[in-house]
């Protein structure tokens, strides 16, 4: 049997890839796009965002493995950084915190590889990879070449890019950003956080210090991976905030449900709030070993006797809800790399 899926994401669900391959050497990557044969792989980094299929993946999977973070000077302020797509995002941020750089300081505690940040365009704290990319050296899978995409190129947007909507087309190889000399972290917008770090909405605390507080204060709201007990198998957030009309937002608002604008100024309800107020809540059992984490309604949780397919069951539980109560449609935030 070939290597399983459930070895390599963090639900630990999804049965054999057909082939496998892992990338560590960036002098290699010719070798692996020969090795593929012509056949569309999927790509896997962390597996942190990943619902695989019980029956695996009719195809090969590539894990991207290179590390290294590359830095040059721009001028005076600025300091270009390029870092390997297999290079833990964690390892970046703690990169630039120690070198002084501000731009990616939020993104600390989210897990998974610098090479899929952009694939979701991954954010926190009012922080998004995107705010700090210039580029990225992708492999395209359907010229068959090494190509340069610029942040336009790139087509950022909330939890989304032009590597989500074109699935499978381009491979991350690396991804430089622009990080901004400072001792000061970038202004804190979220209200907990200012809470956690005591510090008015705008301030900008010590870069260490902001970096810090964004992780204890996702440690305290079951927003990091556990290592042990039940709500260790996860993929984080199982669907994104979805956007709301106008009239939609008042109706939450007057419900007391938070509403916010995106970094594009669309209005997005919140959709763990939604599915609470339809009776789901932390703990919830949704399917056979399939639970809403103990810490937080939004993330769905695995344990023994649980299947992808009783996962996917879950999450269609609770859209269900959501829709048929207020008309909201959710959607899944996890990436499945074949049908469950
Ligand atoms: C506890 C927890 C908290 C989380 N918090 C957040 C959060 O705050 N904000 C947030 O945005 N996300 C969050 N996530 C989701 C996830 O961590 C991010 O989306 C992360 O960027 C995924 O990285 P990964 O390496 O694990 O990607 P994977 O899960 O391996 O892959 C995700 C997608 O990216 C593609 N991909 C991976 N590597 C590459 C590459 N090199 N080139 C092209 N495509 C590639 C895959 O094919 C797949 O489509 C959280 C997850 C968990 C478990």
């Amino acid at each position: 049997m070939g290597e399983l899926l459930a070895d390599h994401t963090t639900l630990r669900l999804g049965g054999p890839a057909d082939s496998w391959l892992t990338h560590t050497s960036r002098g290699a990557w010719h070798e692996v796009v020969r090795a593929v044969e012509g056949r569309r792989p999927f790509v896997l980094g962390g597996g942190s965002n990943i619902l695989a299929a019980d029956h695996g993946y009719p195809g090969p999977v590539i894990r991207m493995a290179t590390r290294g973070i590359g830095a040059r000077a721009v001028d005076d302020d600025r300091v270009e950084v390029t870092v390997q797509a297999g290079e833990p995002l964690a390892r970046l941020v703690a990169y630039a915190v120690a070198e002084g750089l501000s731009g990616v300081e939020y993104l600390g505690g989210i897990p998974g590889t610098t090479g899929a940040a952009p694939v979701q365009n991954a954010g926190a704290y009012g922080q998004q990879i995107a705010d700090r990319l210039t580029a990225v050296a992708a492999w395209d899978w359907q010229h068959g070449r090494t190509v340069r995409l610029n942040a336009a190129g790139c087509q950022f947007r909330y939890r989304s890019s032009v590597f989500k909507t074109q699935p499978g087309r381009w491979t991350i190889l690396t991804v430089t950003l622009q990080l901004v000399r400072s001792a000061r972290a970038a202004p804190v917008v979220y209200g907990h956080l200012a809470q956690a770090l005591d510090v008015p909405i705008g301030a900008r605390p010590p870069l260490a210090e902001a970096a810090a507080g964004v992780v204890a204060d996702r440690q305290a709201r079951g927003l990091t991976l556990p290592i042990h007990g039940p709500d260790m198998r996860q993929a984080g957030s199982v669907f994104l905030n979805p956007r709301v009309t106008d009239r939609l937002a008042q109706e939450v608002r007057a419900a007391g449900g938070p509403v916010y604008r995106d970094a594009e100024g669309v209005p997005r309800a919140s959709a763990g709030w939604l599915l609470e107020q339809c009776g789901h809540g932390p703990g919830r059992r949704l399917a056979p070993g399939v639970y809403c984490s103990t810490q937080r309604t939004l993330t769905v949780t695995v344990r023994d006797g649980a299947t992808a397919a009783g996962f996917a069951a879950g999450l269609r539980i609770m859209a269900s809800a959501v829709a048929k109560s207020t008309g909201i449609e959710l959607r899944p935030e996890p990436v499945q790399p074949a049908l469950v």
